[in-house]
């Protein structure tokens, strides 16, 4: 991921982008901060910005400042690192046991006395540099203190107090702080989340991206599973108030950070996405034009809906989200659907 993609630490991406600009960058860092804000992209980030093949100059970031250098994203070397298959970028992370032995810390340590095999400069990342065992962060000091001349070392740690102070004391540190809630929602936005829901969700992570991308991901799924209950609990009657009974269960569940209004919603937006997938496969269309393809076999339990019938079904569910938007109440919305569909 180049600088310019990187959500947030605005001051400390333009400070790095300088650095690799000029030539200035430290041959070890650590990268220090709470998990899951972006430090480990970082770190790859400064990977590409030297070793890119076709390098872009004066970038505009996302907020409108200038990066002196970003790597292009795109060239042979940029590709290769994000996909991890560079040769000059080594990923060191904790093993199955969780901790960083001595042995693999020894085995970067001589693949960076190398030259770069086709890179500028060979970079070894250390994600959760706190894994490494204390016999591996002294197999490094000496490397720490003088990388051999072509290799860097990018520490990453969310306890850089878990360091020993020989290595801490031998390495600049950049402190990466929290995400603002509004980079957060920001970045879910951009990935398709529902502007109320991302900053709900933004509102409640502790400016970690990671944990907003799990959070959001937990309410795709709810969503979905809400939505099939009540497809299902519908497709079983065509009884008027057997089917409201689906509707008093529906609302009767509710969402953390969210009103119910907004989980209706969410609701009705998968919903949508069934139909679409139920309409195609009454066209025997590829299964892989479903958007819901993992659910084929539940899918197939709401054959009630095929063909026409799944088309009304989802201009129907249409109808009730334009009137939800337009404040229409949330009972009514969802009891009209429950009989219309
Ligand atoms: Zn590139």
């Amino acid at each position: 991921m180049p600088f310019r993609d990187i959500v947030g630490h605005r001051t400390l991406v333009a400070l790095l982008s300088r650095s690799v600009a000029r030539g200035t960058l430290p041959p070890s860092l650590i990268l220090a901060g709470p998990a899951g804000i972006g430090k480990s992209l970082a770190a790859v980030s400064v990977a590409q910005a030297v070793n890119c093949l076709e390098p872009l100059r004066d970038v505009a970031a996302s907020d409108g400042a200038v990066l002196p250098l970003d790597a292009c994203g795109r060239c042979a070397a940029c590709s290769r690192i994000a996909r991890g298959v560079h040769p000059d970028v080594l990923l060191v992370v904790p093993g199955d046991n969780g901790s960083i032995k001595v042995d693999v810390v020894r085995d970067v340590v001589d693949r960076s006395h190398y030259r770069p095999f086709e890179g500028v400069r060979r970079v070894v990342v250390i994600d959760d540099a706190d894994a490494l065992v204390s016999q591996a962060q002294n197999a490094l000091l000496k490397t720490l203190e003088e990388p051999p001349s072509g290799s860097m070392f990018i520490l990453v740690t969310s306890r850089p107090d878990a360091l020993l102070s020989t290595v801490t004391s031998r390495c600049p540190r950049l402190r990466f702080a929290p995400l603002a809630p509004d980079d957060i929602a920001r970045a879910l936005i951009a990935r398709g989340v529902h502007e109320t829901n991302a900053r709900a969700t933004a509102s409640i992570v502790d400016g970690s991206l990671a944990r907003a991308l799990e959070a959001s991901e937990d309410d795709a799924t709810g969503a979905r599973e809400r939505a099939l209950e009540f497809v299902a609990s519908i497709a079983r009657s065509t009884d008027a108030r057997h089917r409201l009974e689906g509707t008093k269960e529906l609302l009767a569940k509710s969402v953390r950070g969210a009103t119910d209004r907004e989980m209706l919603a969410a609701t009705l937006r998968v919903m949508s996405s069934l139909f679409r997938d139920l309409a195609l496969l009454g066209t025997n269309a590829e299964g892989t034009t479903l958007a819901n393809v993992d659910l084929g076999p539940a899918l197939e339990r709401l054959s009630a809906w095929s063909g026409a019938r799944a088309l009304d079904a989802f201009k129907a569910v249409d109808r009730a989200l334009a009137a939800l938007e337009r404040n229409a109440g949330v009972k009514i919305v969802a009891d009209w659907l429950a009989l219309n569909i």
